[in-house]
């Protein structure tokens, strides 16, 4: 194979949700680079390739992109077959789209792989389907975290009636109920938080969008977390009666 850059995603942490074209990557990886949200397990299938971990985890000691991104571009010149390995999806709030711009502007071939993103993970492993019909006719994924500190349309959220999805939003749940309620969502909105999804950790806090922070803080949900926010994040029973009403 040519030296190039795969992005690849690792999915949410369970290694069986891995797509059968990362694992052919990783196969045929000289060089896996990963992040701290990748499950290790998912090693297995490259034994032979050097892996360096590059985490990136909001808050922690992290290793600069710039140095992620000149450590692709070293192997690749090597003529090594590199995997850059993201947790879930390269391309949803992964920085996939930055990396292989970069890349490919000095003249580097890149293939992106899908990974299942958090958010579809834990919602279906909570039995959420993030729509239904007759009761959420689309998905919003957004996250509350930038880097600017630039802030959401929150009342387009509010009023657009999909079911929304929200990544690192552990931190900021107190901000996100008030601008949803602000923004006319109803205090009742239900609420589902899914703790480390599809992992054995795997934990699950069902809310309401005015009680969500309180139920958090005694649930202590710890990050990674994402939010499902939505008609749909009521209980099975009661989201097909909603469904049938
Ligand atoms: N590219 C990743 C998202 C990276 S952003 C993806 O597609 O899933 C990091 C955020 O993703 C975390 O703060 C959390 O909100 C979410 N996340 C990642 N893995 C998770 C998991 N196993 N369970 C719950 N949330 C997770």
């Amino acid at each position: 194979m040519n030296a190039k850059v795969w992005l690849v995603g690792a999915g949410p942490g369970d290694p069986e949700l891995l797509t059968l074209k990362a694992v052919r990557a990783l196969h045929e990886a000289d060089v896996v680079l990963i992040d701290d949200l990748v499950n290790p397990a998912v090693l297995e299938h490259c034994p032979s390739a050097r892996v360096i971990t590059v985490g990136k985890r909001g808050g922690c000691r992290s290793t600069p992109q710039d140095f992620i991104h000149r450590l692709m571009l070293r192997y690749a010149r090597q003529g090594k077959c590199v995997v850059r390995l993201k947790g879930g999806d390269p391309c949803i709030f992964g920085r996939g789209g930055e990396e292989a711009l970069w890349l490919r502007e000095r003249g580097v071939e890149v293939e992106l792989v899908n990974g299942i993103t958090a958010g579809l993970a834990g919602a279906t492993n909570c039995d959420i389907p993030l729509t239904l019909r007759g009761v959420s006719r689309g998905v919003t994924l957004v996250t509350a975290h930038t880097q600017d500190d630039s802030s959401l349309n929150w009342r387009a959220l509010a009023e657009g009636g999909t079911t929304l999805v929200v990544y690192m939003g552990v931190a900021k749940l107190e901000e996100i109920r008030q601008q949803l309620l602000e923004a006319g969502m109803a205090a009742d909105m239900p609420v589902a938080m899914i703790e480390n999804a599809s992992l054995p950790g795997q934990r699950e806090c069902r809310s309401s969008l005015a009680c969500m922070h309180d139920d958090a803080r005694a649930f202590v949900l710890k990050s990674p977390a994402i939010l499902v926010i939505g008609a749909v994040a009521a209980t099975a029973v009661e989201a097909a009666l909603l469904a049938s009403a």
